[in-house]
């Protein structure tokens, strides 16, 4: 099976510090120009008479994808997956490039081998992915307050858990949402006309697709306009894609992740319903493509920066409807903000009476990783400790079923998830 391409930049990429190339040398675990590696590796290239590679910039749509990986997980799969060099890499991260059509093989052979999903970041240029190499950008220390007490108990008086399970039938009744397929571009039209209807007669509410050059299902961004502060943003969300093998398996991802969408979806009724008006900006989204490697929320999140967008909270809703441990809510401490994550656990602690622990979820697990590594305040709230998730993720199993045709668990996130939008965006 072929995996990886493999260049004579490869080799000289690989060999990252021990040479010098056209008057640079990339360091790889102190921090890279990388405009000025992929150049001189260009260069040093030509020059040693190997193959040239097209300079990077936004391949054709579906061509090529990078993926950063830990070399420990490539090292796990390497007989199936890794049997060529990375392209780059660092002490814990390496680059691949690898074929589109195989990235779904890499996200099973994760999820099999280390119970990690995806646990990668695929991008659709090489400079996006040696981003990755570096350390992401340190955060600002933000004083987080919990002293919302009357709006956040008439928001919670209104989150009910059968418009959540109604929005997972819906979204679980597609024979997949996988991100390249039919039934994934239709999954993501059917919540943008659901969530227009919220934008009717509220002229601070509006609704858009973002869109991704390289696979058609697009993201799903609902923006709820901030009264006094609008430029200050907080962003809650989930991935919309679902996956079970590939493109044609029936994948109806109930819990991953219908639940974390419907969660999102009923926070924004309930604030709806109670015409509540944020003083600063909330950004619904659902994220295309996050089992292919955190495509869409990686797309999004990059794109936020680049724009400079004020981001000061960011909730990730990533399966919560299987109750597979004692305690109702876990928090991924890693590749997340720790202030925040405390701030979490206070609105527990103050306004719902939950029980809550801490798991950690390792590279690349989800899409609050690309919010993180992008400078941002990132959480995920997780439905059981890690090695008592739902046993029917990516299967044709997923069903509302498994839970009964209930959403008791989600119901807890959900009301998580709303006194955080009330106490963020205050
Ligand atoms: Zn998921």
């Amino acid at each position: 099976m072929r995996v990886l391409k493999y260049t004579m930049v490869c080799l000289i990429l690989a060999g990252g510090a021990a040479r010098a190339f056209a008057g640079y040398t990339p360091d790889f675990d102190g921090g890279v120009d990388v405009k000025l590696a992929i150049q001189a590796a260009i260069e040093s290239a030509a020059s040693a008479g190997g193959l040239v590679p097209e300079v990077p910039g936004r391949a054709e749509p579906g061509q090529r994808v990078w993926v950063s990986i830990e070399r420990s997980a490539a090292a796990a799969l390497d007989r199936e997956l890794f049997k060529s060099l990375p392209l780059a890499q660092n002490q814990r991260i390496a680059i691949y490039e690898v074929d589109p059509s195989e990235l779904g093989a890499l996200a099973d052979g994760m999820h099999r081998a280390l119970r990690k999903a995806p646990g990668f970041f695929a991008h659709d240029t090489l400079e996006a992915a040696l981003e990755d190499l570096k350390a992401p950008p340190a955060q600002p220390a933000r004083a987080y307050t919990v002293d919302q007490a009357q709006r956040v108990a008439q928001t919670l008086a209104l989150v009910k858990e059968e418009s959540i399970v109604s929005v997972i039938a819906s979204l679980s009744s597609y024979k997949n949402r996988y991100y390249r397929g039919a039934t994934g571009v239709d999954s993501s039209k059917w919540l943008q006309r659901l969530w227009g209807k919220y934008a009717e007669g509220r002229p601070d509410i509006s609704v858009a697709p973002f869109k991704h050059a390289s696979f058609p299902q697009e993201s799903v961004i609902l923006t709820m306009q901030g009264a006094a502060e609008p430029e200050k943003v907080i962003v809650i969300g989930g991935h919309l894609d679902s996956i079970a093998g590939g493109g044609d398996s029936p994948a109806p991802g109930a819990d991953d992740n219908a639940s974390g969408v419907a969660v999102t979806n009923e926070v924004i009724r309930a604030l709806v319903e109670g015409g509540y008006r944020p003083a600063k900006t909330i950004k619904f989204i659902a994220f295309a493509a996050e089992e292919a490697g955190l495509r869409g929320s990686g797309e999004v999140a990059a794109a936020f920066k680049k724009a400079g967008v004020a981001v000061e909270g960011m909730l990730n809703l990533d399966m919560v409807n299987y109750k597979g441990s004692a305690k109702d809510i876990y928090f991924v401490s890693d590749n997340t903000s720790a202030d925040q994550n405390a701030f979490l656990g206070k609105l527990i602690d103050t306004y719902l009476g939950y029980s809550w622990g801490s798991i950690k979820c390792g590279y690349g697990c989800s899409d609050h990783a690309s919010w993180t590594k992008n400078g941002y305040p990132a959480s995920l709230p997780f439905e059981s400790m890690f090695n008592q998730c739902n046993p029917f993720i990516h299967k044709a199993t997923d069903t509302l079923a498994q839970t009964g045709g209930r959403a008791e668990h989600a119901l807890k996130f959900a009301r998580l998830a709303a006194a955080y939008a009330v106490e963020l965006a205050k």
